[in-house]
């Protein structure tokens, strides 16, 4: 089992790459993207490769511990938020996770968790159907050890404290999933959207 025994998926996220770049969300080979190929295995970019120049040669398959298929090569560091995630909810299709600015300053700037309402694009979230529901969004502090980082994340999962498909980490990023990469996409663009929403009325002072 290689990445060339799934073209179509190794295209989605190349092009998915190349989207984000240009929209300076993975700067500096940062973020990672993943999609399930089975019930134990994801196609997921390869440490650092850059995100926006992204090739089919840059992806690799792992097992849901985080194993390489072919052992030469190296996922992600953060393979093992993606790998939770898949493990929670065999739902998930797709898990993307950029790095923009504006993410990686709101993060900063709130709490541990913080209410997204009032805006049309939470539509753009799975199950929102209104500009009035009120949806929270967990922040989780960063860490280098990403094993605990998904520990903490599925603990919050179990816990019930994951309502929204995406979070935040303190200073790094969101990361968001979907049932396929097209409906992750959708929710990143969304959630980036909101940030920026957010982070635009912070500056103007706005509660
Ligand atoms: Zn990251």
């Amino acid at each position: 089992m290689t990445p060339d025994n799934f073209p179509a998926d190794a295209q989605v996220l190349c092009e998915l790459g190349q989207l984000f770049g240009e929209r300076g969300w993975c700067r500096a080979t940062s973020g990672n993207f993943s999609v399930r190929i089975d019930d134990n295995h994801c196609l997921i970019t390869q440490s650092g490769r850059e995100k926006s120049r992204l090739i089919p040669d840059d992806l690799m398959i792992c097992d849901f511990r985080g194993q390489a298929i072919d052992k030469q090569q190296r996922p992600s560091a953060e393979t093992p938020v993606h790998t939770c995630l898949y493990k929670l909810d065999a739902g998930i299709g797709a898990v993307l996770h950029t790095h923009s600015v504006t993410a990686t300053v709101l993060s900063r700037a709130i709490g541990a968790e913080f209410d997204l309402t009032g805006f049309e694009m939470q539509k753009a979230l799975r199950g929102t159907s209104s500009h009035e529901a009120v949806l929270t969004m967990r922040n989780f502090d960063n860490d280098q050890d990403m094993v605990a980082l998904a520990a903490r994340i599925g603990k919050a999962w179990i816990d019930g404290l994951l309502n929204v498909p995406g979070f935040m980490i303190k200073g790094h990023g969101l990361y968001a999933w979907g049932k396929d990469a097209a409906e992750a996409r959708r929710h990143v663009e969304g959630f980036e959207f909101l940030f920026e929403c957010l982070w635009q009325e912070l500056l103007a002072g706005h509660p």
